[in-house]
């Protein structure tokens, strides 16, 4: 193993993530050396192929911000033939009383969000990572260990050694990385499930995204295949001991078992894809920055997927690490600067944290005083301007008062 090239910034873990990450820094750091360190090989030549396993039959609900930095990133005109616009939205609790339907008036006229799936995402991000210049790419191969020093961090990867003023930690929610470097954690085990499958459907969804509380626990439809589309993406929330129960039934049992707890709003459900399972949690590190060491992604928060926030706080994140490094005059890995950038995003983050947390416990909850509020919660947003105005700008991604947080990155 030789000591070899220094660089401004080193990414490690090439998911969702760490992939915009190293795009966003390319386009907002130019003349920065950046190097992203991925243990899977990310140039395989198919979408089945693609060797990560997060990039598998899931699809992520992007905000309408979110799509513009993917614009600006230059991804979104390849991502956009597979992205399927939500213009309206229902809300309802099976059995109780309530309900609430967004739609693109209570945006400005703007779609609410887009879905995309995970392996069209990842090809986009990859195929633009490849053609990216001045960014270096190391995978397959995987960072062993961070010895952070006086003057920026060493990288030991399996192959070769680096060493980076700014170490970005995007190596997912178990975080290896995390752990060598001695970061606690807080957690909170849900002891939920998230099962998730593509389902065809009689009738079109009209770019209708459903969110379903039912005695499982929360059930999204996300609208797949364009303005035609028959085909949603559900995400059904289970508890953890029924979870397998959910994963081995048949076909035609777990069909059956959807369509009770859906109804019939989109007809007939009439076939299931492939069907994975996700344990759920809510995990937060609880230092995000050391000197030249940031945590990002599911690395530093990894929420429940109720609210579609994850991915999103996350770019978020990025576009505001990005401008803050913009400023530096020196060296990237400097602590007052990463403490500014976290000082910057923490209401964000404590926002969305709370939104995902707070609706996965009130609609999970059986408990008559809390079917009530819900029940109450879902008519003030269906009545209240101010109530829904709110409600979807932290959904949209515009929760925090910086109306623009896509600004960092410069529109070609
Ligand atoms: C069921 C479900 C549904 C979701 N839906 C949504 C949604 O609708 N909207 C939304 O905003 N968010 C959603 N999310 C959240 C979203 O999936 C994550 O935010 C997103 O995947 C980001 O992941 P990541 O890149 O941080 O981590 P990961 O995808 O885990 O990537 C980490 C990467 O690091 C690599 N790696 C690990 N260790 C090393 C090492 N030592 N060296 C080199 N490489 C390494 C791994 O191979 C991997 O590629 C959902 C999550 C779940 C579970």
């Amino acid at each position: 193993m030789t000591t070899t090239s220094r660089y401004d910034i080193a990414i490690v873990g090439g998911g969702l993530m760490g992939a915009a990450l190293a795009l966003l820094f390319c386009k907002t750091l130019p003349g920065r050396r950046i190097v992203l360190i991925e243990q899977k090989s990310l140039e395989s030549a198919s979408d089945d192929a693609l060797a990560q396993p997060n990039f598998d039959a899931r699809s992520t609900a992007l905000a309408p911000t979110s799509a513009v930095s993917l614009q600006r990133l230059g991804v979104w005109p390849a991502l956009a033939a597979h992205a399927t616009a939500i213009r309206r939205v229902q809300v309802s609790d099976r059995g109780h009383l309530g309900w609430v339907r967004l739609d693109t008036d209570s945006n400005g006229g703007e779609p609410l969000g887009y879905v995309v799936e995970n392996r069209a995402f990842a090809r986009a991000l990859i195929d633009a990572l490849l053609a990216c210049e001045g960014l270096e790419l190391k995978t397959p191969d995987q960072v062993q260990r961070l010895i952070p020093g006086r003057d920026g961090v060493r990288l030991q990867l399996t192959t070769q050694e680096l060493s980076a003023e700014l170490v970005v930690i995007a190596d997912g929610a178990d975080s290896p990385l995390r752990h060598q470097l001695g970061i606690a954690e807080f957690n909170k085990d849900y002891r939920q499930s998230a099962v998730i499958a593509n389902v065809r459907h009689q009738q079109g969804h009209a770019e209708t995204a459903f969110e379903r509380f039912t005695h499982h626990g929360p059930l999204a439809f996300l609208p797949l295949g364009g303005v035609q589309g028959r085909t949603s993406a559900v995400v059904w929330t289970w508890p953890e001991d029924q979870a397998a129960e959910a994963m081995a039934i048949s076909d035609a049992e777990f069909l059956a078992r959807l369509q009770t707890e859906f109804g019939y709003r989109l007809g007939q459900l009439q076939q299931v894809g492939e069907r994975q399972s996700y344990a759920l949690r809510l995990c937060l590190a609880r230092e995000q920055v050391r000197s030249g060491i940031v945590l990002m992604g599911n690395a530093a928060h990894f929420l429940h997927p109720v609210a579609g926030q994850g991915y999103n706080l996350a770019l978020r994140d990025g576009l505001r690490l990005a401008e803050v490094l913009q400023r530096a005059a020196g060296n990237l890995g400097e602590l007052d600067l990463l403490q500014e950038y976290e000082r910057l995003q923490v209401t964000d983050q404590r926002n969305t944290v709370r939104l995902s947390d707070g609706f996965n416990e009130l609609f999970r909850a059986h408990e008559p005083h809390w079917i009530l509020l819900r029940s109450l919660g879902m008519i003030g947003v269906e009545w209240s301007t101010t109530v829904r105005d709110t409600f979807i700008r932290q959904l949209a991604g515009r929760g925090t008062r910086r109306a623009n947080p896509w600004g960092v990155i410069r529109s070609d």
